[in-house]
């Protein structure tokens, strides 16, 4: 059945429709008044509005119940067929006979119920695609933060855009030390009103683990209390049984994030309801993985603290055993220089070996704070325009003496080398490692060649395991090379080497001694001069141990400078 209205000034076909269509097929309603019409479209649930061409202003009636509602279909009733018929629908000539009038609009409301119900349909999509939209938008910035509050309050705008709650009251344990009920309201709150909201929010919270023990003890009187209020000059009048509502806990299997319920006037649907559902359930798993960042920071920065103190631990014993070496230095060159008397035979041999195991610790202390110095970022480079040939001169005085004492031959093959920006008392330090390492692991009678060439990046060939180091080299470098004679390292060992505390077991390690922390250091220098350090190796055989150092240029201001350098020394303050 759908519902006719009539607009005629003539009372005689008023009673002849009333009679064709009343309560048997349609509902029928009349109207003597323009007034009348009006109110009857808008306050009555009217399908059809037939209009008789005998009354005046037929355009304009027309028009203006259009503007209401332009979906009723307007049928024109007249004697004749006139220009009017273009405004309506349809029409009707009152010469039709019963049948023809019923069927004419028999079909006329048959077509507006489907096109109701597509208009329906169509509401139903546009809705469901702006939903889907928000819902795409809200999981992406759920993916683009682990910061939880971050991530509740694009849960709550996600709701609000698509169920337009008016409040809604997130319990939440994740981003503050206590629990937090985090109220987004779109107008201000009385007092009365958060009490309410308050104690409904511990109810709901508790009544979830009815059974089950309550993960986090709370009351209305420890529950920190966070408002979002989006119109703070209103003030709710708000009454929660005047409210429909939905509420959801926030949990992951066993893992519980807290809870929410919203109120909104208009009743929630159960597709409103299967959507906040979605919702919900969507900030759980990244609110885990917040919860899971937060505690990887807390240890990180713990880690970072414990670093501290022991790097600080480092310096400070390594500078208290270092101090009363300087005492013992002076008293055995008085022993040794005869001061105190003439030493016997036993008194030198003792002497010696004072003083040479006090070299020994001095060594030692001396790989540890240099090793802490680097880590901490604190070792400082006094950079200068220089000739690599310096330093190889300078280490080769003082090695041959001990080459000679332990039987090795110390070769130095040296070509015209260009200058280079760097450090002279650090590298000496490198190449004077990378000697000593040689000289422990060459046994007696062998060689040990230090060779130095100009070189561009593009020609140095190394392992495969040292192939990403290799590759932030570009332009010329002077290449140092000492190759010895010894007992070799092990190709997957190549790497382990330059780690600090690091040694490879063999039969010389122990013999030997050591920090494990030379090639460390040495490694780290060279990359403070932007520069690359590496092995090549072959067990029983002997290894050969490289660095390059870029080749200075002169800049527009004549001064010179490394290019890399800044670059090295940034990543060393990253070790
Ligand atoms: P250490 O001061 O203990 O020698 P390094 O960092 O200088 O520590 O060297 C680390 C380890 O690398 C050594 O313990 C040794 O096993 C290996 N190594 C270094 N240089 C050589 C070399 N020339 N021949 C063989 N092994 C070497």
């Amino acid at each position: 059945m759908g519902m006719i209205l009539f607009y005629s000034a003539d009372t005689q076909i008023a009673d002849t429709y009333r009679n064709l269509f009343g309560g048997k097929y349609f509902d029928f309603v009349t109207c003597e008044s323009e007034n009348e019409l009006y109110d009857k479209t808008e306050n009555e649930d009217i399908d059809i509005i037939l209009i008789d061409n005998n009354i005046q202003n037929v355009t304009d009636i027309v028009n203006k119940i259009r503007a209401y509602n332009e979906n009723i279909p307007l049928i024109l009733v007249a004697s004749e067929l006139n220009q009017n018929i273009n405004l309506f629908n349809g029409f009707i000539l009152k010469s039709y006979d019963d049948d023809t009038v019923l069927a004419v609009i028999n079909s006329i409301l048959k077509t507006k119920q489907k096109i109701d119900r597509l208009t329906l349909r169509n509401s139903d999509m546009a809705e469901s695609l702006y939903r889907l939209n928000v819902l795409y938008n809200t999981s992406s910035q759920f993916a683009g933060t682990l910061d939880t509050k971050e991530l509740l309050s694009y849960m709550a705008e996600g709701l609000e855009k698509s169920l337009s709650f008016d409040i809604a009251c997130n319990i939440s344990f994740g981003f503050e030390q206590e629990p937090v009920l985090i109220i987004n309201s779109i107008y201000d709150l009385s007092e009365e009103l958060m009490n309410a909201l308050k104690l409904r929010a511990v109810l709901n919270y508790k009544s979830l683990f009815d059974s089950k023990e309550i993960p986090f003890e709370i009351d209305d009187t420890n529950l920190k209390i966070i408002k979002n209020i989006k119109n703070p000059h209103e003030k709710f009048t708000f009454s929660v049984f005047q409210y429909d509502n939905l509420f959801a806990p926030i949990d992951l299997g066993d893992e519980f994030f807290g809870c929410i319920e919203i109120f909104r006037k208009k009743p929630f649907s159960s597709d409103d309801a299967a959507y906040f559902q979605t919702i919900v359930r969507q900030v759980s798993l990244p609110l885990k993985s917040a919860g899971l960042y937060k505690e990887i920071m807390g240890k990180n920065s713990e880690l970072e603290r414990l670093e501290r103190i022991k790097s600080n631990f480092i310096s400070i014993v390594s500078h208290e055993l270092r101090t009363p070496l300087t005492p013992i230095n002076n008293a055995v060159s008085i022993l040794s220089g005869g001061r105190c008397g003439e030493l016997n035979k036993d008194g030198i041999k003792f002497v010696d070996m004072i003083k040479r195991n006090v070299q020994t610790l001095k060594g030692i202390i001396n790989h540890i704070l240099d090793s802490s110095k680097i880590d901490a970022g604190k070792m400082e480079f006094k950079y200068e325009k220089m000739n690599i040939h310096t330093v190889i001169e300078n280490n080769k005085n003082n090695f041959d003496s001990v080459a000679k004492e332990t039987g090795i031959e110390l070769i130095v093959s040296e070509s015209e080398l260009p200058d280079v920006y760097g450090d002279s008392f650090r590298l000496e330090q490198v190449l004077r490692n990378l000697i000593t390492n040689a000289i422990k692991f060459t046994p007696q009678g062998r060689r040990i060649t230090v060779k130095s060439e100009l070189k561009n990046s593009d020609d140095i060939v190394v392992s495969e395991c040292f192939a990403s180091e290799l590759k932030k080299l570009h332009g010329n470098y002077v290449v140092v090379s000492v190759t010895d004679e010894g007992i070799g390292i092990k190709e997957e060992n190549f790497l382990k080497v330059f780690e600090p505390y690091t040694q490879i077991e063999n039969a010389l390690t122990r013999k030997v001694g050591g920090t494990g922390l030379g090639l460390h250091i040495v490694k780290q220098i060279v990359k403070a001069h932007g520069g690359a350090i590496w092995c090549e190796s072959e067990e029983e055989k002997g290894s050969t141990f490289s660095f390059a150092i870029p080749v200075s240029v002169e800049n527009n201001e004549n001064k010179t400078v490394q290019k890399d350098m800044m670059q090295g020394q940034k990543l060393l303050s990253l070790f």
